[in-house]
């Protein structure tokens, strides 16, 4: 076997502008160099202060990622996971909290033996630890490091200062990736590189030269503007990559491709990358063709609450939640149309709740407080009563074993504790090791978090869709199902299909499907474990489920 060559490291920076899709640019990046038969692993650098994404608002942050660790990450953490077809650990995420928080407990501990600690060069050297950590845990060949933010910001200079020097010990390991975006103003029509030239200058002044340009626009890069970008920006014209918008976020790794980019990066940091794609790439290859090849449409309803932000519409607070139906959807050759119902217009009129009869399935996604119950509550109602197929995911659950309780055991109080703690009847309460840390004011990390195994049922919805007893799920909650009230829940027919190993924790609710043809929750998110190249089989279920109905409303 050829000698293993030694570890690279592939920085990606943004210039110009954020929102262009770096992280999606540097997974991508990852899968290219994968598909050519190389090990990647990826990190993700958030220049924030906070110690991680859990105590974040989803409309302020994107969705929280939750790693298998119980990590609470950045969303691109799971496009880093999806694109690579891996799993990834807290050595994988980056904050400038952390970062801090490690060198401060190490300078508590006397660790530095004395020395003054300085913010030059004890937090860059944390910085390059921690990536070479990561890249040892994963024995990579390459190792992707998104630096988050944009070129030119105060924030995410330290890093940058890393990256530079690791790039002084091993020139020839370390290469630099700035994505950036080419503005075509409506007056001109033409596209301006003058952007893109001042953030080169910008990378200049931290004495970081890039290796490879990636031109993001709404328009490819023609000859003319590629010319001078490389006059202006000092690289030549192959290395400066067009990265038009694209269709799919899944058609990025094809387009790099054709500008041949993982061959760019084998010569550039002397990899042997064999000339023949390796078997991955197949499955990827085959992946990206489904997605253009579905057209029959299932309609699917996600009433939330994240989606305002000022005038706009944000969805991504449930990315991985979309990217998990659109995996079983294209898998069975259908094209997911997903409508975002904001939970709070069903309780201005309860009438608009018939809306959902247009839908062949509904969707609760994780959620948090007391704004917007209601509403979703309804549409759980509806769902039910109506026999639209439903997927309730972990507050999705919860509020499902609620209105199961009000609307047919006839307990009209119950409730959970996070929406009325003076109520009689809690369905859903504390977990008693996470009542300790709350009333300890502890609330970052507070919650029953990461990787949990559970059992599910022989005979249950959950166990056909998973074929199999034993399974382990991500999770992220303070709440549980009340064991006082499982046994009467179950008398009245909603059976608790999925347990923790110790069968204390209710983990997966159903209704029989001679009662009901799809309704399901789980205590987890299993969004957070379905690929592109494995969607995720209770996904799958409810797809097909939707589909079902679909056929049958004909
Ligand atoms: N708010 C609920 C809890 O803390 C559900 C959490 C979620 O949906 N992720 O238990």
């Amino acid at each position: 076997m050829a000698k293993k060559s030694d570890p690279k490291f592939i920085f990606v920076i943004g210039g110009v502008i954020s929102g262009v899709g770096k992280g999606v640019a540097a997974s991508s990046i990852g899968r290219i160099l994968k598909d050519r038969g190389l090990s990647v692993t990826a990190i993700k650098i958030d220049p924030y202060v906070n110690v991680d994404a859990g105590t974040m608002n989803p409309t302020e942050h994107g969705e929280v990622f939750v790693l298998e660790d119980g990590d609470e990450t950045d969303q691109d953490m799971g496009n880093y996971e999806r694109f690579l077809d891996t799993t990834l650990t807290r050595i994988n995420y980056m904050t400038t909290g952390r970062v801090y928080l490690s060198v401060i407990e190490r300078e508590r501990a006397l660790e530095y033996k004395g020395k003054c600690v300085e913010v030059v060069p004890h937090i860059p050297l944390e910085i390059i630890h921690r990536i070479r950590s990561a890249q040892k845990k994963a024995d990579a060949d390459v190792t992707i490091i998104e630096i988050g933010g944009t070129i030119g910001e105060y924030q995410n200079m330290l890093f940058l200062e890393a990256a530079r020097m690791m790039k002084i010990e091993q020139p020839r390991d370390v290469a630099f990736v700035m994505v950036s975006y080419l503005p075509v103003p409506s007056k001109i029509g033409e596209m301006k590189t003058k952007p893109t030239q001042h953030a080169v200058r910008t990378l200049n002044a931290s004495g970081i030269q890039p290796d490879v340009i990636i031109a993001r626009g709404t328009h490819s890069l023609d000859e003319k503007r590629k010319e001078k970008l490389s006059f202006f920006c000092n690289t030549s014209a192959n290395r400066i990559i067009s990265a038009p918008d694209v269709e799919s976020i899944y058609d990025v790794p094809g387009n790099f491709e054709k500008e041949k980019l993982s061959t760019l990066f084998c010569d550039i940091l002397s990899l042997p990358c064999p000339a023949k794609k390796a078997p991955s790439a197949l499955a990827w290859n085959s992946f990206v063709r489904s997605i253009h090849r579905a057209s029959d449409e299932v309609r699917i309803a996600v009433v939330g609450k994240y989606f305002d932000t000022g005038d706009f519409v944000l969805a991504d607070s449930y990315l991985s939640v979309i990217e998990a139906i659109k995996y079983s959807a294209y898998a069975q050759n259908k094209k997911p149309i997903l409508t975002w119902i904001n939970a709070i217009d069903f309780e201005k009129n309860p009438k608009k709740v018939e809306m959902l009869s247009q839908f062949d399935g509904v969707l609760v996604p994780g959620g948090f407080g007391s704004r917007g119950v209601e509403g979703k509550m309804k549409a759980i109602r509806y769902a039910r009563e109506r026999k639209i197929p439903y997927f309730g995911l972990c507050y999705g659950m919860q509020l499902m074993v609620i209105e199961y309780a009000r609307n047919v055991l006839g307990i009209k109080s119950a409730t959970s504790r996070e929406i009325d703690p003076k109520s009689k009847h809690l369905l859903i309460d504390i977990i008693d090791e996470q009542e300790k840390k709350l009333s300890e004011g502890n609330y970052g990390n507070s919650m029953r978090l990461g990787a949990y195994k559970a059992y599910v049922r022989p005979g249950s919805i959950a166990h056909a869709a998973y074929g199999a007893a034993s399974i382990s799920e991500r999770h992220r909650h303070r709440y549980e199902v009340n064991p006082e009230y499982i046994a009467e829940i179950e008398n009245a027919g909603l059976v608790f299909s999925g347990k923790s190993p110790d069968g204390r924790l209710c983990e997966i609710a159903e209704l029989p499907t001679k009662v009901h043809p799809f309704f399901l929750g789980v205590q987890f998110h299993p969004e957070f474990l379905a690929h592109p190249l494995a969607p995720h089989p209770l996904f799958t279920a409810f797809i097909k489920a939707t589909v079902s109905r679909k056929k049958s409303k004909k």
